[in-house]
């Protein structure tokens, strides 16, 4: 068997460690990669590709789609899929060094932290078959990859399924990057070991700012859409546009989930059996199989319940059908105890900076004008030893015994 890089690929094993630095592998960075990145680094790193050969895409935008993905699109989609051309597009004509490889994964389930508490976590149907539908833009009427020295790979992968994962990127990649699957079960630990460091990492920086609101008793708010909503060119930065009005800015995904926390803000439900762990959202939606869209309701539901993030924005991607029956639901929770709720949906290539600059100011006067009474009326309904408070109630005690 040939590999790319020209060396046999002996059936025999044990073999020695193979010379993969010289591999460049470019990823599109769309959809779930937005959520599993640290992942794939984590994995092609272990197995020798250096980080500076590991290429992701550029964020989206109107230019990268205009000049890269024009003529290979897809119609009747949801613009977080339309937007892949234009990655696809950057990987293949863009780089100044070329690429060996493109890896373009096919993302079926999701590692998600409600993992147990829901029916299943796959993810988007148009998320799985994303890769695919682009792919045949840039070979229907000739191998566009294959013409510009490049192996294109899509490896169909159940990311909630640890360990069936090895076996699906061994099967898939063992010609594209001569692998071994002993090998391969070794980089699939590496990548979930990344993954989980990396997402540990941003929940605790997520609790700094919450518990920094708790002290200072300053409002935060919160958004609530799909990964790739962080994308620049998905999400239109709209939370950072209400971030520079001194607002801090939360994403559901990154959100802490301490048992403390989750306690202080659950327990009492779950001592009265309506859910059954603080991650249980069935008392809420009971057709729990995708991962992203399980989130955002288990989202809606800490943001209704903690008292200092005053306001949620919901954002949605022009013809997502995944996001329609989500809309009233995840309204009714967070406006249940008077948290403000504002919507940005059918987000599509161009951001309407008039119309978002204005619903801005809008937001703003809301947040300033109603903040203090939600952030009352919600501690009321909470247990009064709020575990966010615990260090400034120690400060507080240690100060006042010196004096
Ligand atoms: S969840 Fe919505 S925006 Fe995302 S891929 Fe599916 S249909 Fe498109």
């Amino acid at each position: 068997m040939q590999t790319w890089f020209g060396k046999k690929a002996s059936a025999a094993s044990p073999r020695p460690p193979k010379d993969r630095s010289g591999i460049r592998i470019g990823i599109p960075k769309v959809l779930n990669v937005w959520s599993t990145h640290q992942f794939w680094v984590g994995f092609l790193r272990d197995l020798g590709i250096s980080s500076e050969n590991i290429v992701f895409s550029s964020d989206s935008s109107e230019e990268q789609g205009r000049e890269f993905g024009k003529g290979r699109g897809t119609v009747d989609c949801c613009y977080p899929v339309k937007a892949i051309s234009g990655h696809y597009g950057e990987l293949v004509f863009g780089q100044k060094k070329k690429l060996n490889i493109i890896m373009s994964p096919m993302i079926y389930s999701l590692p998600s932290f409600l993992r147990g508490h829901v029916s299943e976590t796959l993810s988007c149907t148009r998320v799985m078959a994303g890769p695919e539908n682009i792919k045949a833009g840039f070979m229907k009427e000739r191998d566009i990859f294959a013409e510009n020295g490049i192996q294109y790979t899509s490896p169909f992968v159940s990311m909630a399924e640890p360990d069936v994962v090895p076996n699906q990127l061994y099967d898939c990649l063992k010609d594209v990057l001569d692998l071994e699957l002993a090998e391969t079960q070794h980089a699939v630990e590496a990548g979930y070991k990344e993954l989980r460091a990396f997402n540990k990492k941003i929940r605790d920086e997520s609790r700094k700012i919450l518990e920094w609101c708790a002290r200072e008793n300053k409002p935060c708010v919160l958004v609530l859409g799909r990964p790739y909503h962080m994308d620049p060119g998905i999400g239109h930065e709209i939370e950072g546009d209400l971030q520079a009005h001194g607002y801090p800015i939360l994403w559901l995904q990154y959100l802490p989930i301490d048992q403390d926390l989750l306690d202080w803000l659950f327990g009492e439900e779950v001592q009265a059996k309506k859910i059954r762990s603080p991650l249980d959202i069935s008392d809420v939606w009971t057709s729990s199989n995708s991962s992203n869209t399980n989130e955002i309701l288990w989202g809606a539901k800490f943001a209704t319940r903690f008292p200092w993030i005053t306001c949620v924005l919901r954002l949605s991607s022009y013809e997502c059908g995944m996001d329609q029956p989500t809309y009233t639901p995840t309204q009714k929770i967070v406006e249940a105890t008077g948290t403000l709720f504002f919507k940005f949906g059918d987000l599509d290539s161009t951001k309407p900076a008039g119309g978002i600059k204005i619903r801005i100011e809008t937001i703003v006067h809301y947040l300033a004008k109603y903040s203090d009474r939600i952030i009352q009326k919600k501690l009321a309904l909470l247990p009064a030893d709020c575990p966010l408070l615990k260090e400034k109630e120690k400060s507080l005690a240690a100060s006042s015994s010196q004096d």
